[in-house]
């Protein structure tokens, strides 16, 4: 099975061939088609399984077209615990979406470094990629406008509620327009993941890869 089967443009294949990826991973196999069509979805699986790929690309995919207005209306936000987890996921968006043949930005936001650098590169984002506490603080300041998200991931969703971010959580959840695809990504279903589960999954695709990779 390769990526070429899974409805993703030359451009995307391109792309993932410069990174070597040879054939997907289970998660990417089962997840890509359904985020191509819209579907919100929970994937399981542990650390290393490829989760990352498995969301950029669709993402990469679905936001053709909607990407030219220059502005702080961004398309897609994905929620990450650590800094070092949103520079490694915004490196993949950047890595994946160098021969897109429209025009995209993405971009890391996190705490403990000045909020000014982060505020003026927002403008013009698709994809932003941060921690809970900061994102909050660039909602705050107007760095961002939340109300055209159309596409929200969770990324180490057990690990965000572990490390304390419920409340964080919650608060962007409210400032996010209700219709949106929602992508719930961890490596354990815990209880806590599983409440955020049904509070925003509406309809999901459910993918629990049991086997390391
Ligand atoms: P997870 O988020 O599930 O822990 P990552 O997305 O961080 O996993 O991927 C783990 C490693 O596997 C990374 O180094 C990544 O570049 C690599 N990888 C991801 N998908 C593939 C693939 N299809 N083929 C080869 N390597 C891959
Ligand atoms: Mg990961």
């Amino acid at each position: 099975m390769s990526f070429s089967s899974l409805g993703l443009s030359p451009q995307l294949l391109k792309a993932i061939n410069a990174l070597d990826y040879k054939s997907p991973t289970p998660i990417q196999k089962q997840a890509i088609p359904e985020i191509l069509k819209g579907r919100d979805l929970l994937g399981i699986a542990k650390t290393g399984s490829g989760k990352t790929a498995s969301y950029v690309l669709p993402i990469l995919s679905n936001l053709k077209g909607n990407t030219t207005e220059k502005n702080r209306n961004i398309n897609a936000l994905v929620l990450v615990p650590t800094r070092e987890l949103a520079v490694q996921v915004n490196e993949i968006f950047q890595q994946l979406s160098t021969h897109l043949s429209y025009p995209f930005k993405s971009m890391a936001a996190y705490g403990g470094v000045s909020i000014n650098p982060q505020m003026k590169g927002l403008y013009g984002v698709n994809v932003l990629v941060a921690t809970p506490g900061r994102l909050l603080e660039l909602i705050d300041s107007k760095a961002l406008i939340t109300n055209k998200i159309s596409v929200l991931v969770l990324d180490e969703a057990d690990k965000m509620l572990n490390l304390g971010f419920k409340a964080e959580m919650d608060r962007i959840f409210a400032l996010l327009p209700s219709q949106k695809q929602t992508l719930l990504f961890s490596a354990t279903l815990s209880p806590e993941v599983q409440k955020i589960e049904q509070l925003l999954l509406q309809q999901p695709i459910v993918i629990k890869i049991e086997d390391a990779v």
